[in-house]
């Protein structure tokens, strides 16, 4: 059986403190996009094989779509081997939760397949072991997560709207950017708030002015400065808002024309490899 896995963007990331487990309990607005990796799930003769169209991801119980398969064997004693393959078109280490997508994709999959009959809040119960933003990507769509990533309300869908999507070449270490983060000294944050108030009354310029992600703040100068110059363009281009998504790099923007979208599109795809005309799901 096959299934999508779709890319996820943070419209909104804050950092509220650090805990005494040392992780930091967080605010993010995700949305869903339809840049999806490509997954094929068969009964397995053997133990189970993974395969991935990019050799340098891991293809054994490293693999989170791996890992996510025996979470869901272990918590509900069903399905049994299977193999997987992954045709990734999710830039890897983007911030974009391209491996979180294909665990949840696993997770809704063995569902479907055993009959086990979990609601996504149970499977997206199982998926927090597997990472913190797999419990979102179980649920998709418009969502607030918080804690790790782990309580999740839905909210009202992101007004339809086009996004163009650029991830510059230079990668991110999330846990450096965390230690970077002084919880106290963030000076800059989203209106989380005025945000889900804008979704509620289904004002995309409201929700596109609200974007903010305070990982922005804490990037080293040169870093910054590429990102702000892709959000430059995106608005130069006519979008409504720009943001980075995660720990980046990459940056999108919301668009209510397509033909703006299409310019900004055309104008980054000719800076960088890793640009997409994407639409919210
Ligand atoms: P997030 O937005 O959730 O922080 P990310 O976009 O920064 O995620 P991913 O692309 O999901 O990062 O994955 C990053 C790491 O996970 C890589 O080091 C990769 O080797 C490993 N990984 C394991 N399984 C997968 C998978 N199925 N797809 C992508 N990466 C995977």
């Amino acid at each position: 059986m096959e299934f999508n896995a779709y890319a996820k963007l943070n419209l909104t990331l804050d950092i509220l403190r650090k805990r005494e487990d040392g992780y930091h309990d967080l605010q993010m607005v995700m949305q869903s996009i339809d840049l999806c990796d490509r997954l094929t799930l068969s009964p397995a003769r053997g133990e189970g094989e993974m395969r991935t169209n990019l050799a340098y991801l891991p293809a054994d119980g490293r693999n989170l779509a791996q890992m996510a398969a025996e979470a869901f064997r272990r918590a509900t004693g069903k399905g049994g081997a299977v193999d997987i393959a992954i045709e990734k078109n999710i830039p890897v280490c983007a911030g974009m939760g391209g491996g979180s997508s294909d665990a949840a994709a696993v997770l809704r999959a063995m569902n479907e397949l055993t009959g086990a009959g979990l609601s996504l809040m149970e499977l997206a119960g199982i998926g927090q072991n597997v990472g913190s933003d797999v419990p979102y990507c179980v649920l998709g769509g418009t969502a607030l997560a918080e804690g790790r990533g782990e309580i999740l309300t839905p909210l009202p869908a992101l007004p339809r709207c086009h996004v163009v999507v650029c991830k510059p070449a230079f990668p991110i270490s999330t846990p450096q950017l965390f230690a970077r983060v002084n919880v106290r000294r963030i000076t800059c944050r989203p209106d989380t708030p005025g945000l889900i108030a804008a979704l509620e009354a289904g004002d995309l310029l409201g929700v596109a002015r609200r974007m903010y992600n305070v990982f922005e703040d804490v990037l080293e100068p040169r870093r910054r400065s590429e990102i702000d110059a892709i959000k430059s363009v995106l608005i130069d281009s006519g979008a409504l808002g720009a943001s980075m998504s995660g720990s980046g790099p990459t940056v999108f923007g919301l668009f209510d024309r397509e033909d703006t979208a299409r310019e900004a599109f055309g104008r980054l795809s000719g800076l960088y490899k890793a640009v997409y005309l994407c639409q919210t799901v």
